[in-house]
């Protein structure tokens, strides 16, 4: 990372922070023992990497998931949120939708001891976790009520944020890293669905 032709922008989100970059190879040049795979065959490397970074590498996303729920179900406990029958609702489809992630990372775990890898299943994980979260997101804003409009102001920084809109905020981003909801979506299509090809 620190060798001439390797430039690293850092890239400022809406939570404050800065946790991506942008990084851009310039002329960087490398010795022939750390290629990875065949030389010219990056792509491909670079596919089976993402298979897993969609797949197992968020598996363990499923842990936080359910702590961040038991939080949210204890503020609205707390603030009266659940006496309102729709919130009730919206936190009971997220409690059935965090089950729903974990069969289905059960289910990618088999794959990856039977087959070896993960598999396109990683691309219904990858839709599900990402879409489930911005949703549980937007469902924390209103648990939360007119809070979720205000924030701490904090020491060295702009604001300090609640885990609840970082949740919020972070949780726009999911749907666009690590291959787009649009791009899991046709992955599904034509990898597990067997439907014609995207035409090119
Ligand atoms: C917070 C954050 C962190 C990131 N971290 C990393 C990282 O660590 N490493 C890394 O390499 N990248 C990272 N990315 C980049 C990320 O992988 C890309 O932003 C993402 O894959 C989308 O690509 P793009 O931005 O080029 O959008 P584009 O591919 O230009 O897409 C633009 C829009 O068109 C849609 N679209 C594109 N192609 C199709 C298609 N064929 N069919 C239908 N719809 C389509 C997309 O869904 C999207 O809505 C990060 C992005 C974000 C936001």
């Amino acid at each position: 990372m620190d060798q001439p032709g390797v430039e690293i922008r850092p890239l400022r989100q809406m939570t404050g922070s800065s946790e991506f970059n942008e990084v851009f190879f310039d002329g960087a040049r490398t010795a022939k023992t750390n290629a990875l795979g065949p030389v010219g065959e990056g792509w491909k490397v670079a596919m089976a990497t993402l298979g897993f970074e969609r797949g197992t590498a968020f598996l363990s996303s499923q842990l936080a998931f359910e702590g961040e729920y038991a939080e949210l179900l204890e503020i609205a406990h707390k603030n009266g949120a659940t006496a309102d029958a729709a919130l009730r609702d919206e936190l009971a489809r997220s409690y059935a939708g965090l089950q729903v992630m974990k069969y289905n990372g059960m289910r990618m775990l088999t794959n990856l001891v039977r087959r070896g890898d993960v598999g396109p299943e990683a691309s219904i994980g990858k839709l599900f976790w990402t879409t489930w979260h911005k949703s549980f997101g937007e469902t924390a804003m209103r648990v939360l009520g007119a809070d979720a409009l205000t924030v701490e102001r904090a020491q060295g920084r702009e604001y300090e944020l609640d885990p609840q809109h970082y949740i919020f905020m972070a949780s726009r981003a999911e749907t666009i890293y690590a291959g787009a909801s649009e791009i899991q979506k046709n992955i599904i299509g034509e990898r597990v669905l067997g439907l014609p090809r995207e035409p090119r």
